[in-house]
């Protein structure tokens, strides 16, 4: 074949004859197993149009590096403990560490010892024992004092074992209220990291080892985190206060219809919405422009700088409205979440703004409906 055709430019047109497969140079060229294969393969020849080489493991026929790396690659079995230690909330350098950690990929005495540096103390405990993973994590008196605390306060039993089961040990304790599970997810990772920087600090940085600064930066670290996945929670500085605040969360969830009403024909609806990371802090806010059919007609998404709820909804709302007006859009309704009057402006009992230069009244009517579910967490009672 590679004298006749070359390797890389045979066509199938070549191996038919006005439509027909040419079985003299089928049966030439192709092993006999695929033979049969091939002669009951339906063919819809077109003349004139040249072969294609179509990839099947994309919908478009394309050709991609994705479609053919997951094709081939062996997936290994899912790891509960990469995905705790890979978790969505955790910065990288602190997953990165506890990997390390697991894999006993540290820089410790015990490890340099392997390359002719002479055995050292550990750094984290006035009684010292030797410098390498376990103790610095798990069984030296350092460590040792902080799982204890947090163990009787989580009520979770702590021993010498080893690292990845007492990962696993927190995080099998199941808790109805998100908050806490979260806290069990990464308050040992938090732990770990902390314990390799209070050894660093001491060996690097000619600080003392200090288990109240460490109970400190754990504390910091899990706040900073607890923020991060409920910016609206206002938590604790104090470790008695946070973990009463985690007892007393409760969850709620929350359904409720949200339906779109339609504009009166002729006008166009205008909905707006803006709000804070946490009030006040980034702001952001979008909208959307639809007919009476709900037709999209504009929508917009943009970032808004620092401010608050309010200022967000406002500026959301004056974004799409002055594009409105740009466009020489005169028949628009206007709703927002926003909860006040403005010159030019009225409001009726719903509260959204009616912008209109006709004395028309809109006459709503439930168009399109959805249900949406929302959860979201509450600080409990604190007499509860
Ligand atoms: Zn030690």
């Amino acid at each position: 074949m590679e004298d006749q055709f070359g390797l890389n430019t045979t066509t199938i047109s070549q191996f038919l004859v006005g439509g027909n497969w040419n079985e003299t140079m089928v049966r030439q060229w192709v092993p006999p197993l695929l033979i049969p294969k091939i002669f009951s393969f339906p063919i819809h020849y077109q003349e004139q149009t040249p072969d294609e080489a179509i990839w099947k493991l994309t919908v478009d026929g394309l050709f991609s590096c994705s479609s053919a790396w997951e094709h081939i690659r062996n997936k290994g079995t899912k790891s509960i403990i990469n995905k705790g230690i890979w978790h969505r909330h955790l910065p990288f350098k602190i997953s990165f560490l506890v990997w390390r950690t697991l894999r006993n990929k540290l820089p410790t005495n015990e490890k340099l010892t392997s390359f002719g540096k002479e055995a050292d103390h550990c750094f984290c405990c006035y009684r010292t024992g030797e410098d390498n993973i376990d103790h610095i994590f798990i069984s030296g008196h350092f460590a040792n004092k902080i799982w204890s605390f947090f163990s009787v306060a989580a009520g979770i039993l702590h021993d010498h074992i080893l690292i990845n089961m007492l990962m696993l040990r927190w995080w099998r304790q199941e808790h109805k209220i998100e908050v806490q599970n979260l806290l069990n997810q990464l308050l040992p990772l938090i732990i770990i990291w902390n314990l390799w920087k209070n050894r660093c600090a001491t060996k690097y940085g000619e600080k003392q080892s200090n288990i109240a600064r460490n109970f400190f930066l754990i504390l910091k670290d899990t706040t900073h985190l607890l923020n991060t996945a409920f910016p609206y929670i206002q938590w604790a500085n104090d470790w008695t206060d946070l973990f009463r605040m985690v007892e007393k969360c409760r969850q709620e969830t929350m359904v409720r219809i949200v339906e779109w009403e339609k504009p009166s024909q002729h006008f166009l609806q205008l909905d707006t919405d803006g709000s804070a990371l946490s009030n006040p802090r980034k702001i952001g806010g979008g909208g959307i422009l639809r007919d009476h059919q709900g037709k999209l007609i504009y929508a917009f998404v943009i970032p808004l700088g620092t401010g608050t709820n309010n200022q967000a909804e406002f500026q959301a709302a004056s974004h799409g409205i002055f594009w409105c007006i740009q466009m020489a859009i005169r028949k628009f309704t206007w709703k927002s979440t926003l909860n006040w009057s403005l010159n030019g402006f009225q409001n009726n009992s719903r509260s959204p703004g009616i912008y209109s230069n006709t004395s028309q009244t809109t006459t709503p009517s439930p168009a399109i409906g959805a249900v949406q579910m929302h959860t979201h967490l509450q600080r409990g009672k604190q007499h509860g």
